[in-house]
């Protein structure tokens, strides 16, 4: 169990007492065998400095090594990219190489790239450029519809339309935390303008059925946008084989620097630049971000070259994870279907605890997140967890969970020892769980 022992919980209970149960032993035998399969895929570790256990990597990632070299060497190219001289070339070309990085991670064309400064703002383009497809809306086009889980950057950007005319209709989620598509069919006709669904829910790191999502849109003659902010970097992706028409990425989801991402705009999408004068360039305007671009860069690749490998690592590290609170008698559950998760990122429930209690016990070892589930502490449903039809009594005991190359077994059993710890005088006052 790592470095974790008894002392640091400071009560009696030790992990060693639960060897007997029938429980540990089934889980027992799991970690036994998981340590052996994991020792081969363990290569690539590790974390450069010591601190609590990362374990929220949907709010943000550590920053990859060689995002942080590009970054510090980009920060001499200190030339404005818009300008014609020597410097401002050289660190147009830098961004250049960066670009080319991106779009190879995503299956898109270097010209296809709008930086924006994050995921945020990308959502915004996406739904700015979409509502301003005059061609679309005058021939009766005046809907617009999204999955009852996009994140707030999406429903906020949907929702501002200027319109009064625009009509904004909810698909439902199936309780297996996938998008409706049948729903999805019946939502769709010749009105809808466009259709944003999330590609990874922030909540469950369910991967949704996007190429079914776009061919259903692209029937109806509508335009289709995507949120890939939790699954850039992560999952494979290919927004052309995808026929994806704009989609979101963000850099500090997958090892980059905060304050930069981008909006992919497909060129045969047939969306009309406008006032961009047909191209995405003239989209944003203002001096591009070159030190943060070309990190991003470097994240880009990087994670495409270990994504196979990283993601079977934190497959079994999450299920390390997991198996391990089930060996000490924890009764969990999982959202939807292990397979159709990204590696590593899942949404579960710790039954009979409630989540805001013991996260922020674990808080200074242990940083994880219920994505603040309930924040006010009262049992009020939360809209993102009712709309994945889970029942108010189990909203208290949801949280996250979203790791990647920065851990190593041994914070996964530490990280398992401290969450023991903070929910022992419960478990032991309560009986509630299995000992
Ligand atoms: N979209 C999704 C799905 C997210 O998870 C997030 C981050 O929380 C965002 C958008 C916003 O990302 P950014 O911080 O890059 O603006």
């Amino acid at each position: 169990m790592g470095d974790f022992d008894n002392e640091h919980c400071g009560h009696l209970v030790h992990f060693k007492r639960y060897a007997g149960s029938s429980r540990k032993q089934r889980g027992g035998l799991a970690l036994k065998m998981k340590r052996n399969t994991l020792t081969s895929l363990n290569t690539t570790n590790k974390k450069s400095a010591p601190g609590p256990i990362y374990l929220d990597g949907f709010a943000t990632t550590p920053m990859r090594a060689e995002a942080k070299s590009a970054l510090l060497e980009a920060l001499d190219l200190f030339g404005n990219p818009n300008s014609g001289h020597h410097e401002g070339r050289v660190a147009q070309q830098r961004i250049d190489i960066a670009r080319n990085q991106i779009a190879s991670l995503i299956g898109a064309s270097a010209q296809e790239l709008v930086f924006t400064s994050g995921a945020t703002e990308a959502n915004e383009l996406a739904c700015k450029l979409l509502y301003s497809q005059e061609s679309l809306i005058k021939s009766g086009r005046n809907r617009v519809i999204m999955s009852s889980i996009e994140h707030e950057a999406v429903q906020r950007s949907v929702r501002c339309s200027i319109s009064d005319a625009v009509e904004i209709l909810v698909c439902p989620m199936l309780p297996n935390g996938t998008i409706d598509l049948a729903a999805l069919k019946e939502l769709v006709d010749e009105r809808t303008l466009f259709v944003s669904v999330i590609y990874v829910s922030n909540l469950t790191g369910i991967v949704q059925p996007i190429r079914q999502a776009a061919e259903i849109t692209h029937a109806a003659g509508a335009l289709f946008h995507t949120d890939a902010a939790q699954a850039a970097g992560k999952i494979p992706i290919d927004v052309a084989d995808q026929d994806i028409d704009l989609m979101t990425i963000s850099a500090h989801k997958f090892g980059g620097p905060k304050g930069i991402g981008a909006l992919f705009v497909s060129s045969v999408s047939g969306i009309d630049f406008g006032a961009a004068r047909g191209g995405t360039q003239g989209l944003r305007y203002g001096t591009p971000a070159a030190p943060l671009i070309a990190s991003f860069g470097a994240a880009a690749e990087i994670s495409a070259e270990s994504m196979h490998h990283e993601g079977k690592r934190a497959r079994f590290q999450l299920f390390r994870f997991i198996s391990s609170l089930d060996a000490l008698g924890f009764s969990i559950d999982q959202i939807g279907d292990r397979a159709k998760t990204v590696p590593g990122c899942g949404g579960f429930f710790l039954h009979h605890f409630d989540s805001d209690d013991w996260i922020a016990k674990t808080g200074g070892t242990v940083c994880m997140s219920n994505a603040s589930a309930c924040t006010d502490g009262l049992l009020r449903a939360s809209p993102l967890l009712e709309a994945l039809h889970v029942p108010i009594a189990w909203q208290r005991e949801f949280f996250r969970i979203s790791i990647g190359w920065w851990i190593d077994d041994d914070d996964i059993d530490n990280a398992v020892g401290h969450i023991k710890c903070a929910s022992t005088d419960k478990l032991l006052a309560t009986g509630d769980v299995h000992q």
